[in-house]
């Protein structure tokens, strides 16, 4: 017996209504430290009752179908929880926006095709059907770019191809010409029989996904966290189309919920990097008088390295220090150790804090999780905006694994890639410890002039190692 006997239209209205307001309060959640745990148990829950309701609903004819592909979307989700590491999770995010994208447009080819060979009774007005074939062209289009788009940016976040830009010659020519394409392409869909209609809804396709392959490709350095924030943002609005498209009114809300906070993101991630949406979506950073930056850059003179335990007596000696964590912390897993010297030097009556830049690591709020993990007490963990006035007061600086968002280029040389993206300004502490292993660019290619400065020490090395060393020297 199909569970529709016993699931009612209201009870199912009621079962979305709760899981849509689980889903707000769980955007509610995910705002603060405090209480980003209880916001992501809410989404889950949400998500789960809008599944069961969904299933249980009078759209679904075959459990069958569902229950094996429920199964495989388990056991691929759980194995990927497990597997995937902290510092793979950005890239996973932008898998998990690539399958929303194209599912959206799958759900739109079956649609379309259904509506096209089957016999409604009552037949649709022409009006009706104009409605859908809108809402199925959407749906495609934005499915489709989101798709690729996605599949680009988590290659680049896993730097399996390079994560500078890529340029066509004469790109915007062919971005524009794409976009007047696919509305033509549009036009002559809606209301076209369905052998025409078909090969219309494939011609849009292609080209939105070689749209979304170039717009990505395009993008690249520092821009990254940008883009992520988009996509996620048109995932969610492809799964609105979607919920229009099945008339389904849960798909409809979480999308919307989804694109609206996406889209929040967007601007507060422009905000963070002083960057137009615009600019970002036309290519900019990691490019150098209109040429691709291709190599590391080169030095700018001496370095003086400085050892572990040289370190552990500048750190005991300090009145007040600020860390900052970066990439590489997340890479070596320091968080923990670094926990544990945060407490020792606290015992021993000296400040420290926390400065975290917006876009530091590989996804918003990735150091923050870190830290809190590691049970690093929140009110010592502070955003760029609230500690970068702070340096000059400072005797020490850490910087763990982290480059980009501490380059000083970005402020004093207007040529540079990055020139114009707000950095945390460490080199004004007093001292200035650098831990990485090399003299490596960070994401964006750039090189950076803190390492040359007089007041830096470069701890080289795994972050792990060296502040285990750190420690066993307090
Ligand atoms: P960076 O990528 O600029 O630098 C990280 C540094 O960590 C590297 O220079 C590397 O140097 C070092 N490192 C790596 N592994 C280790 C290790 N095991 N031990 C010690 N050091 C290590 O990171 P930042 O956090 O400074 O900046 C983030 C960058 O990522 C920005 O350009 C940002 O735009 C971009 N980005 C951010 C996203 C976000 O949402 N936050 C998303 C996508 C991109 P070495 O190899 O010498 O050790």
């Amino acid at each position: 017996m199909l569970l529709e006997n016993l699931v009612t239209p209201g009870l199912l209205t009621a079962a979305y209504l709760i899981a849509s307001i689980l889903m707000i309060s769980a955007l509610g959640g995910l705002s603060r430290h405090e209480t980003a745990v209880r916001g992501n148990l809410y989404g889950a829950l949400g998500m789960a009752l809008a599944v069961l309701a969904t299933i249980a609903g009078s759209q679904v004819t075959s459990y069958t179908v569902v229950a094996i592909t429920l199964a495989i979307g388990l056991v691929i989700g759980y194995i990927a929880a497990y597997k995937v590491k902290m510092t793979g999770m950005p890239a996973m995010v932008g898998l998990l926006n690539s399958f929303g994208g194209l599912s959206s447009a799958l759900v739109g080819y079956a649609s379309y095709l259904d509506a096209m060979t089957r016999v409604y009774n009552p037949p649709w007005t022409a009006a009706e059907q104009a409605i859908h074939s809108t809402e199925v062209y959407l749906g495609v289009l934005i499915g489709s770019l989101t798709f690729t788009g996605s599949v680009v940016a988590f290659a680049k976040l896993n730097e399996y191809i390079t994560t500078k830009p890529v340029y066509l010659p004469g790109r915007h020519f062919i971005n524009l010409g794409i976009g007047i394409a696919c509305i033509f392409i549009g036009i002559q869909f809606v209301g076209a029989d369905l052998d025409t209609g078909i090969l219309y809804l494939i011609l849009m396709t292609i080209l939105s996904g070689i749209f979304g392959v170039h717009l990505v490709m395009a993008i690249g350095g520092a821009d990254m966290p940008v883009v992520i924030a988009v996509l996620n943002t048109y995932s969610g609005w492809a799964a609105t189309v979607t919920g229009f498209v099945l008339s389904n009114n849960m798909l409809i809300i979480a999308g919307t919920l989804v694109g609206g906070s996406g889209i929040i993101l967007s601007y507060l991630m422009c905000k963070a990097m002083n960057r137009s949406l615009l600019s970002v979506m036309a290519g900019g950073f990691g490019e150098a008088g209109g040429t691709v930056v291709t190599g590391a850059g080169a030095e700018q003179g001496e370095v003086v390295p400085i050892t572990a335990e040289d370190t552990g007596d500048l750190l005991a000696s300090a009145k007040e220090i600020i860390i900052v964590p970066g990439y590489g912390m997340a890479v070596a897993q320091a968080q923990h150790a670094i926990s544990e010297i945060t407490r020792k030097l606290r015992e021993q009556g000296v400040q420290v804090r926390f400065a975290i830049h917006p876009v530091a690591g590989r996804m918003p709020g990735h150091m923050n999780v870190l830290l809190a993990e590691a049970k690093i007490p929140y009110d010592i963990v502070l955003e760029m905006d609230e500690i970068n006035e702070d340096f000059p007061q400072t005797d020490a600086v850490l910087v763990i694994g982290a480059n980009d968002i501490v380059n000083p280029s970005a402020l004093d040389d207007p040529n540079s890639p990055i020139a114009g993206m707000p950095v945390l300004e460490v080199w004004k502490a007093k001292t200035v410890i650098v831990m990485k292993r090399s003299m490596a660019t960070g994401f964006a290619g750039v090189q950076n002039p803190l390492f040359f400065k007089d007041n830096t020490r470069m701890l080289f090395g795994d972050a792990r190692k060296s502040v285990d060393a750190i420690l066993g020297s307090i």
